[in-house]
């Protein structure tokens, strides 16, 4: 038995499945997480002691690699001075602002500690905001694990197959209506029948967590036109997809064509450190307390320590840095086809910027249902094929693959060469 297989079965009598997030415990592939004790640029090294070119990123934040040295030395800087005060600080009023001057649609920022936490105040305003109770989702996004965002939810939950999750209420459940994601009609048709029951849309701005599933051309303006005809509000969610495939996120990927009323970010915009953040209009966001009537509070809420690693990597996050990972995703997005189009596996790469991921199936991918119909023990082989060869893909088959910065050609190398025996793998 290895280090990793020893701490799994360590971790297993004290933790539940030895994961603190469900998606980390390899259930949907087989075999044992990598139990990571250190990364550094594109590398993650696991507790046997190998080193592995890391396509998770920790899910998103590592946009820069990972422990970047300036990153790093301010954090380092933030610890001295204190590692938290529970009190206003310059540090949070600076990422608000640059928050603001990258994203105009966020007028007003107010910081949390996880993406779950700024999508469920997000909710909460919008029903504080419109007076009425309902919210629709799209099957297959996910939103965190709040209890109104978790039907029909991508990430974990579609790993682990589940239709929901027990002990979300059915009163919880109700005022969740689910919508099949780029499906225009349906959408119409639920808010010619309960529109004044329906205080928002609440959309990723371009999924990634049922795979990558770009929305349709028009597809977000046109909910922008649905909801503010109906007096519900947009909310965007920019938690994966903010900071991370344009400065401005999805919405500046599209041009500011379209401006959500409220929109969330996370992941990146905390360096790798525990922090999210809502964004929105004004008028709404003046809502919350403790200048309005909707709550919302943490104790660890603008952390000093996260909001300098999110400041140190939004400074560093230029026009080179989206450059360079533009670049690394479509070389590797190339590669990843030839392989398995060489290897005769069905499969079909769909990205949403520098954001992609293989759907092992044929055919275009615009639904969760599309996205469950495809062969996910294909997948398993192919994700184990590719560890063998020290290169670690998300765990699951729902899961955008995540480059960053630190992607040199040595890194890119080792992946490359890896697929043709991965591909061969899938193959069966
Ligand atoms: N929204 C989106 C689009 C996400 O991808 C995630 C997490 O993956 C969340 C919200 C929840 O964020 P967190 O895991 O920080 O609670």
């Amino acid at each position: 038995m290895n280090r990793d297989q020893e701490l799994f079965e360590r971790a297993r009598r004290v933790i539940p499945g030895g994961v603190d997030s469900p998606v980390r415990a390899f259930g949907s592939v087989g075999g044992t997480p990598l139990f990571i004790s250190r990364a550094e640029g594109a590398y993650v090294f696991d507790e046997n002691g190998d080193r592995y070119v890391d396509l998770v990123c920790s899910w998103g934040p590592a946009l820069l690699g990972h422990a970047h040295p300036e990153v790093v030395a301010a954090v380092r800087e933030a610890a001295v001075r204190g590692l938290s005060f529970g009190a206003p600080t310059l540090a949070e009023v600076e990422l608000a602002e640059a928050v603001r001057a990258r994203v105009p649609a966020a007028e007003q920022v107010r910081f949390v500690s996880t993406g779950t936490e700024a999508t469920m105040t997000a909710v909460r305003l919008a029903r504080g905001a419109t007076g009425r109770d309902a919210i629709v989702k799209f099957a297959g996004c996910y939103h965190g694990h709040s209890d109104a965002l978790l039907a029909a939810a991508g990430s974990g939950v579609a790993t682990q197959g589940l239709p929901g999750s027990a002990g979300v209420t059915q009163a919880a459940a109700r005022d969740t209506i689910v919508v099949d994601y780029n499906d225009l009609d349906a959408l119409e048709r639920v808010f010619a029948e309960a529109g004044d029951r329906i205080a928002a849309v609440i959309t990723e701005a371009a999924p990634c967590n049922m795979g990558v599933v770009a929305p349709a051309p028009g597809f977000n303006a046109a909910l922008r036109d649905l909801t503010s005809r109906h007096g519900a509000l947009l909310i965007v969610d920019e938690v994966l997809t903010g900071f991370r495939v344009h400065g401005g996120g999805w919405l500046g990927l599209e041009g500011n064509a379209y401006a959500p009323d409220l929109v969330t970010f996370g992941k990146v915009v905390g360096g790798g450190m525990p922090l999210a953040a809502l964004g929105g209009r004004a008028d709404l966001m003046q809502l919350l307390a403790p200048v309005g009537p909707v709550y919302q509070a943490g104790t660890l809420s603008g952390n000093p320590l996260a909001t300098a690693a999110g400041l140190a990597t939004l400074r560093l996050a230029d026009r080179g840095i989206y450059g360079h990972v533009d670049d690394r995703s479509t070389q590797l997005q190339l590669a990843v086809g030839e392989a398995l189009t060489a290897a005769g596996v069905p499969h079909v790469v769909q990205n949403a910027g520098n954001l992609f991921s293989v759907f092992f199936r044929d055919g275009e991918v615009s639904t969760y249902d599309d996205a469950k119909a495809q062969d996910q023990a294909a997948f398993a082989r192919f994700f184990h094929a590719m560890l063998d060869q020290k290169v670690a893909l998300p765990p699951s088959a729902f899961e955008a693959w995540f480059l960053s910065a630190a992607h040199d050609d040595k890194a890119m190398d080792q992946i490359v060469s890896a697929l043709p025996a991965a591909a061969r793998a899938a193959a069966g």
